[in-house]
């Protein structure tokens, strides 16, 4: 089993809270999406013997691509890669692309489930991020989607706004409800250096909401979500039963990935590789034959902490006999000894198989899984 990410790394516009890699100039489109299928054709051996179970088309804002290019995209994975005729095909898109012709003809070329970028149910809000779409636009693109054949649809959302108030976070949460989509991903918003919101903070213009409202906010979400009957199974994210997303779960479940585009991570159990974060070295590498990444073999210590990290995120939880079985005797005993503090104050949860995060635990999880890694070797 793997799975397959491509970054499409074009906006039409700057969020102000954003810094993923992207580039608001797409003369370079056409280009690119050359670039995408020839590293996806030559490195096809990468994963011969692996049938491909989830695929994913994420940004920036892979619906700035036009359906035709989309599509060119799959067939060269389809005749690339041995693809399950199951496999989760995911892509993300901002409301203000789309359109009901848009969206019958990206379920038609086989994208089956479609991650979109609302955030906020609040003009003020939207506004405020520097979003392109409107409040109706969102509804309107979900109701599509819908009509479009789309039984697998995630929303994403932030809180944590600067002068968001409780009840204005609560009503956002009850759109989501009543839009009845299977899938929510919510974010806390993080001022990220090199941001318009981060510069707009440091300058007083934004004022940071207090850390005890963001945590109510984090209560109302899971307590909204819960009631209308999500599980709650990663720490942003929330779905209906059956509904995870397969591809974020393979990341936290340590399987195979690979990465295609600038920035583009990959992943084969034993080594990490990051492609370039620059469109034009990644061209140039990808179009003369030069290095365009970088990787390096995971050490033990590397892949405790990263099982740690991705494991306790989820309700599938961290397995002592999996550390037991993979690592050197020094990490279970500093597994152990961390689970029993954290037992004791009721912040982790042990069953006969997993050790994970309480309810309790799930609002200090940073301190926690930084408590539970090495930073020196065992
Ligand atoms: S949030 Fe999405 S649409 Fe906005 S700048 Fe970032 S990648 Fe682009």
């Amino acid at each position: 089993m793997a799975g397959i990410y491509l970054h499409i790394p074009f906006c039409r516009k700057r969020c102000h809270y954003c810094d993923f890699f992207k580039s608001t100039d797409l003369s370079q489109k056409a280009r690119l999406l050359e670039g995408l299928k020839k590293e996806l054709e030559s490195r096809s051996l990468e994963l011969t013997s692996e049938e491909i179970n989830t695929i994913y088309l994420g940004g920036g804002t892979p619906s700035v691509l036009l359906v035709d290019e989309l599509k060119s995209l799959l067939d060269t994975i389809f005749l690339n890669y041995k693809v399950s005729s199951e496999a989760e095909i995911t892509m993300e898109a901002n409301p203000d692309d789309l359109s009901q012709a848009v969206l019958s003809f990206i379920r038609e070329i086989g994208f089956n489930r479609l991650s979109m970028g609302i955030q906020s149910f609040s003009e003020q809000d939207l506004k405020l991020m520097n979003r392109r779409h409107g409040v109706m636009q969102a509804i309107q693109s979900v109701k599509w989607a819908k009509t479009a054949g789309f039984r697998n649809i995630s929303i994403d959302l932030i809180y944590g706004l600067p002068n968001q108030t409780l009840e204005e976070w609560e009503r956002n949460v009850q759109v989501a409800v009543q839009l009845d989509v299977q899938h929510v991903s919510a974010y806390n918003l993080t001022y990220h250096e090199g941001t318009v919101f981060y510069d707009q903070l440091k300058k007083g213009i934004l004022k940071e909401l207090p850390d005890e409202l963001s945590l109510q906010q984090f209560e109302i979400l899971i307590r909204t979500l819960k009631d209308a009957g999500f599980e709650h199974y990663e720490i942003s994210n929330f779905c209906k039963p059956g509904f995870y997303s397969k591809h974020n779960s393979s990341y936290w479940k340590n399987q195979k990935y690979l990465g295609v585009g600038p920035s583009a991570h990959s992943f084969d159990l034993v080594s990490r590789r990051w492609n370039v974060s620059s469109i034009g070295a990644y061209l140039d590498g990808i179009e003369n034959s030069k290095p365009y990444s970088e990787s390096e073999i995971l050490t033990e210590q590397d892949r405790y902490n990263d099982y740690i990290i991705t494991g306790l995120r989820t309700i599938w939880g961290v397995s002592e006999e999996l550390i037991k079985s993979e690592f050197s005797a020094a990490y279970l005993d500093h597994f152990q000894k961390v689970s029993e503090k954290y037992l004791q104050s009721g912040k982790v949860i042990r069953t006969s198989e997993k050790v994970s995060l309480s309810p309790e635990g799930l609002f200090i999880s940073d301190q926690i899984m930084a408590d539970f890694m090495v930073v020196e070797s065992c």
